[in-house]
């Protein structure tokens, strides 16, 4: 009896062990395990993310893996196993996803196949029969091939998935080669000439596509990827010419919450959320400026100036970003633009942020109503351009500081209803509002989000 039971036992043991199989476009990652979190597959960091042609990054500081991607930057919260998982654990270019943390397992990094594999635009089955996790990416197309004038010159490749590209400057020659994998080009695409590239022409090899551009002699190139839509597209921008960019048109408006009688949060500390929103407003000014932007600031002191004469100036703008503090971790930010509420949070957030023009809980909520009937109703013009650009913004603090979206959301915010799809209100951390780097590091987003023509002259 004893006997029948310890292989009863043995056999049992060897059942709970059998893991899935993971194969990733066609070919085996080893290591696959549901054992970690029961019925989630988590695969070995390194080995899932060469498969699926990104690169990993370890942040042990922080408690953070980085995946990166056809200009797509996932980030993962790493948890030991059986830690309780934090309530936010992954973000795609900053903004929160649903799904687990990756988990320390023997001195390795396990990342979720599913949650990392979608998020990278990979299909996830898992095939019973065989007992196989199946992952498939779209191969990627190279779909156009332009030369862009906005910001300085820039060409610019469309890819119609995140696919991993590596480039080398054949400096003798002055010849750029970027290397596309997984690709094919649809149709022709035909090659383009410039002024800092004389030329630039994408051929096909083996499953693989290859761009070649050639470099003005002396002239400097930068190559960075911005996700777009399912793909993304691969810019590669060269020296600004004395032709004017486009950034030196633009008028950035730049509103500092409250103010006057109206202070905002108060942290203890650091001052006022008014006069903290100030004097990051004027930093910001600064550092767009010399970017070669124009920039207004609804309000230059403490005297009050209403939610209605924000909104007013804010027609005028380019692009409209108001100001604020909230009581947020270090690093984490809420981003809305002019739409109806999302969620119960993001309308707590309108009837905050538009108290401002009536002191009275019961007036701004009225003001909010009227508002969202508009929005209802479809009078607002222009509100996807708000959604782009405070993702577009969302992705690139992420990429350039770090920052993560605690918060990416529509809301019938007031102060944008004049800037309407060109207005986004921020929130930060009243410590990072008085930080020296978060000035820049939004100056920047707003730069390369010009040059890649997601911010432009207002129609
Ligand atoms: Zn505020």
């Amino acid at each position: 009896m004893r006997a029948l039971l310890a292989w009863v036992l043995v056999a049992l043991s060897t059942v709970a062990s059998a893991e899935p199989r993971l194969l990733v476009n066609g070919r085996e990652v080893a290591g696959n395990t549901s054992s970690l979190i029961a019925g989630t597959s988590y695969a070995p960091g390194p080995a899932l993310a060469q498969a699926l042609g990104a690169d990993l990054v370890g942040d042990s500081g922080r408690d953070v893996v980085t995946l990166q991607a056809g200009g797509r930057v996932l980030q993962l919260g790493l948890v030991d196993p059986g830690a309780q998982p934090p309530a936010a654990a992954v973000w795609l270019d900053g903004r929160p996803l649903a799904g687990g943390p990756a988990v320390r397992h023997e001195g390795e990094v396990f990342l979720p196949v599913k949650v990392v594999a979608e998020a990278l635009g990979a299909s996830v089955t898992y095939l019973a029969p065989e007992d196989t996790v199946l992952v498939v990416q779209p191969r990627a197309r190279l779909t156009a091939m332009q030369l862009r004038e906005a910001g300085g010159e820039r060409l610019e490749l469309t890819l119609s998935a995140p696919v991993r590209y590596s480039t080398f400057f054949n400096e003798p020659v002055g010849t750029l080669h970027i290397y596309l994998e997984r690709t094919d080009i649809e149709t022709r695409v035909p090659p383009v000439e410039g002024v800092g590239l004389t030329a630039a022409s994408a051929t096909a090899k083996a499953g693989a596509v290859e761009v070649r551009v050639q470099v003005r002699p002396g002239g400097a190139y930068h190559v960075y990827a911005v996700p777009d839509g399912r793909g993304f597209k691969l810019n590669v921008s060269f020296d600004a010419r004395a032709d004017g960019p486009v950034a030196a048109k633009l008028l950035v408006i730049l509103d500092p919450g409250h103010g006057g009688s109206d202070p905002g949060i108060v942290s203890g500390g650091l001052g006022s959320e008014a006069s903290l929103a100030l004097a990051f407003a004027e930093r910001l000014a600064i550092a767009l400026e010399a970017r070669g932007m124009r920039v207004l600031l609804t309000r230059r002191s403490d005297a009050p100036v209403s939610v209605p004469e924000r909104s007013r100036v804010g027609a005028t703008a380019d692009l409209f970003v108001s100001l604020h503090a909230a009581d947020l971790d270090l690093g984490d930010f809420r981003a809305y633009y002019l739409g109806d509420a999302g969620n119960v949070a993001s309308l707590e957030t309108a009837v905050r942020e538009n108290a401002a023009a009536a002191a009275r809980d019961a007036g701004a909520q009225a003001g909010t109503d009227a508002l969202r009937r508009e929005l209802l109703l479809g009078l607002v013009p222009d509100l996807d351009v708000g959604r782009r650009v405070a993702e577009g913004l969302a992705g690139r603090l992420f990429a350039i500081g770090g920052y993560r979206a605690e918060t990416l959301a529509s809301a019938p915010l007031q102060v944008l209803g004049g800037a309407a799809g060109r207005g986004v209100l921020f929130e930060f951390s009243p410590a990072d509002l008085a930080s020296d780097g978060l000035a820049d590091r939004f100056a920047e987003a707003v730069d390369q989000l010009v040059r890649g023509g997601v911010i432009g002259k207002a129609p």
